[in-house]
């Protein structure tokens, strides 16, 4: 994998792809400035080797040029953050931007505008993409979160630069956690899949039965499962027409060895809130009026002998209704387990969509290993998928 480290940065005009997607209050300020902290590595790391910055991003999904998806709005905040007076160009290719490149002296950081002002980018436009490539001259790839996509500055735009394109700290360090995993995992590994469906998520399993000794499967999921085996589900949520997979899941399991741990109990309510009247069933047992909303205290004694047993942990999806506050234990618990594991000299990844909101909403994310920072991406990843954004790095 070709890092920053591999290739002499001093003097250099280091073009990077950021994701600075970031969200913005009505007045424009920055809400959540977690994504340019995480590009921070990268782009002080350029700095401090004697070059100098151009970043390129999208924010939001205008529909051409839109004032309210400008890049000028996050300016300040970039600045702050980086301890450097960002510089901005009202556009992302052109005269201006040509000449505020070629103006840029080492040590100093220059932001292009939403590159999604051009329909060009998401078309992966290969005239657009080198038009951008002329202002630097080395690529790097920092951004997980649309390394899924084959659009001009994610992927095309590393053909234009056949030697000197790398990957970013961030995008280098998701990379190494997933293949921690996947691919030079310290065993017993598990798995732990959650969420509402079967259908979002069958990619997934299908991936990792070759990879993991154990796989608990929880949340919205699992009444699919256990319908499929003859489970009485009452209202719970299910997909009829995946009982089949469900099953043809579970026998491949025992195939490759993989032990599958369903949840044995539920907290049911009598109704899809947070109020509504809970009691703690069966799996197998759930009364019609009821649905289950969250793990039981059996089943989350269960998991937690399975995390604490394991040495490498990969977390994807809630166990439970996390949102409402009192379907929210089975998720945090096993959040805790996960943290105890990791303590204890496991590894842990947490990655995809809701489990990322869940670990942040209850604090754990400093317990983790490694928490991603790309949904898609990461889901992408996890299905085995080779995502456009790396292999254009890699040079296949
Ligand atoms: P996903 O996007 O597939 O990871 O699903 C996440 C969603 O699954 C969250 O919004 C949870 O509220 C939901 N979820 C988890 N458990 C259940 C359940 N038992 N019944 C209904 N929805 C659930």
């Amino acid at each position: 994998m070709k890092t920053l480290s591999d290739i002499d940065l001093n003097g250099k005009k280091a073009l990077i792809r950021v994701d600075f997607n970031v969200p913005l209050d009505d007045d424009f300020n920055v809400t959540d400035d977690t994504r340019i902290e995480a590009a921070k590595p990268t782009i002080d790391k350029i700095l401090k080797d004697g070059g100098s910055v151009i970043l390129m991003s999208h924010l939001g999904r205008p529909k051409g040029k839109e004032d309210k998806y400008s890049l000028k709005h996050i300016v300040k905040k970039t600045s702050e953050i980086l301890g450097v007076e960002v510089k901005f160009v009202d556009d992302s290719i052109g005269d201006k931007v040509t000449q505020a490149a070629a103006d840029l002296k080492p040590g100093e950081v220059l932001l292009l505008e939403n590159l999604r002002f051009y329909k060009e980018e998401e078309a992966g436009d290969e005239g657009f993409a080198e038009k951008l490539s002329e202002l630097g001259d080395v690529y790097v790839n920092d951004a997980f979160g649309t390394a899924h996509r084959a659009h001009a500055s994610t992927t095309i735009i590393a053909n234009y630069f056949p030697e000197d394109k790398v990957f970013g700290t961030l995008l280098a360090k998701e990379i190494e956690s997933l293949d921690k995993v996947l691919k030079n995992s310290e065993k017993p590994v598990t798995a732990v899949l959650g969420g509402s469906k079967v259908s979002s998520k069958i990619t997934v399993i299908e991936n990792i039965l070759d990879k993991v000794d154990h796989l608990i499967i929880g949340g919205g999921m699992t009444f699919t499962f256990v319908k499929a085996q003859g489970g009485k589900i009452g209202d719970s949520i299910c997909e009829d027409d995946k009982q089949e997979l469900a099953l043809e899941i579970l026998k491949l399991a025992k195939e490759k060895n993989v032990q599958i741990h369903l949840p044995v109990d539920v907290i049911a309510a009598d109704g899809f809130k947070n109020d509504a009247n809970t009691k703690v069933v069966d799996v197998n047992e759930i009364p019609d009026g009821w649905q289950g909303l969250d793990a039981g205290p059996k089943s989350l004694e269960n998991f937690k002998k399975v995390i604490l047993g394991s040495k490498t942990i990969l977390w994807n999806g809630p166990l439970g209704v996390f949102e409402m506050e009192n379907f929210a234990k089975g998720t945090i618990a096993l959040g805790n387990f996960i943290a105890e594991a990791t303590d204890n000299g496991a590894f842990s990844l947490v990655g995809g969509g809701d489990s990322v909101a869940a670990v942040k909403q209850f604090g754990l994310e400093p317990k983790m290993s490694y928490v991603s920072t790309g949904g898609g991406a990461m889901l992408e990843m996890l299905e085995g998928k080779t995502l456009p954004g790396i292999a254009a790095i890699q040079g296949k």
